[in-house]
């Protein structure tokens, strides 16, 4: 019995995982186990030497199932503990770096010009890039000997449309489709055909404002006006009101920005003016309101065409505007 006991208790003790000690028990104590086959030849011994040997068995027995618990919870622990060590974070390690995105200057600008409209009752709408001439020029009164569709200025696309040159095209189509009195803006990306350079880029962006209702105020344009512009550079800003030729307007005026990049001293940006040309603007001409389907004898409107582009180099002293479209990352992650 001693014999048996020393070799189960070595063997129970030289298991390592629960798995093991498993197999070990099952050897011992299981259905065809060494105790269980001793147990089972007590039947055919002498009645008097069953007695004495079946309790030694179950003494046996008894000591090994203990034994087979000790060891069972031991190895559990032990299983538990290499597992929590292998699994331990480490406080101390550098991270992974996460590349976060950054929303581009023109769309953050974007955003902001659109809030102050919505604030203001205007619908934000969006028109097509590729244009067809008449939006583009017939309905704004721009006649076809205009210098502006000179091709050095508008890239004409192959089907004899035109990459829209301004988001004015917007005015004639709002018209249309709205019922008056509404108002509206179009931001969008616009197109010349031109050298570019610091002021100067083939692709920019405008917003286009366009107010309809039986009667409006060139006041009421200018308070629009001083709202956008306030609202976007979140301080007072300076402005001049010039008198300015556009033919979709009349009277037609051209707004100037006090330049926010050198603050009035003279810069690349503002050509050493001091003074930014924002955006044209004016009482809508009534041969435009009549291509937008409106009576001018009962419909005025104001409109105003807001270089976007140069609105954001102000707002964040962008001295080239060939950044905005360069694509450079470097440039991107400033912001
Ligand atoms: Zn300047």
């Amino acid at each position: 019995m001693d014999e048996l006991l020393r070799e189960a208790l070595g063997e129970i003790a030289a298991t390592s995982t629960v798995a093991i000690l498993k197999d070990v028990e099952v050897r011992w104590l299981g259905k065809k186990g060494r105790l269980t086959s001793l147990l089972k030849e007590l039947g055919g011994l002498p009645p008097e030497e069953r007695k004495a040997r079946g309790q030694a068995l179950n003494a046996l027995k008894q000591a090994i199932e203990e034994a087979v618990d000790i060891r069972r919870g031991e190895v559990t622990r032990a299983e538990a503990e290499a597992r929590a060590a292998d699994e331990r974070i480490d406080p101390t390690l550098p991270g992974t770096p996460v590349a976060a995105g950054r929303l581009h200057p023109l769309t953050r600008v974007v955003d902001e010009v659109e809030d102050v409209f919505e604030r203001m009752g205007f619908h934000i709408l969006d028109y097509p890039e590729a244009e067809r001439e008449a939006f583009n020029f017939d309905h704004l009164n721009i006649p076809a000997d205009h210098p502006a569709r000179d091709t050095q200025d508008t890239f004409y696309l192959p089907d004899g449309n035109v990459l829209r040159t301004h988001t004015s095209p917007g005015q004639v189509r709002a018209m249309r489709e709205l019922t008056p009195p509404f108002r509206a803006i179009f931001p969008g990306r616009v197109y010349r055909c031109e050298a570019t350079d610091a002021s100067h880029e083939h692709t920019f962006h405008q917003v286009e404002g366009l107010m309809i209702d039986r009667s409006v105020s060139i006041a009421n344009m200018l308070s629009s006006m001083m709202t956008l512009l306030e609202g976007v550079f979140r301080r007072k800003v300076e402005v001049r009101l010039r008198p300015g030729f556009f033919p979709f307007v009349e009277p037609g005026f051209e707004l100037d920005l006090r330049c926010m990049v050198c603050g009035g001293s003279g810069c690349p940006v503002c050509k050493r003016s001091g003074w930014v040309e924002l955006l044209p603007c004016g009482l809508v001409n009534p041969n435009v309101i009549r291509a937008g389907g409106l009576d001018p004898a009962h419909w005025e409107g104001w409109a105003f065409g807001l270089g976007l582009s140069r609105l954001v180099m102000m707002r964040y002293g962008i001295d080239d505007i060939r950044w905005l479209m360069a694509g450079d990352l470097r440039f991107a992650r400033q912001f």
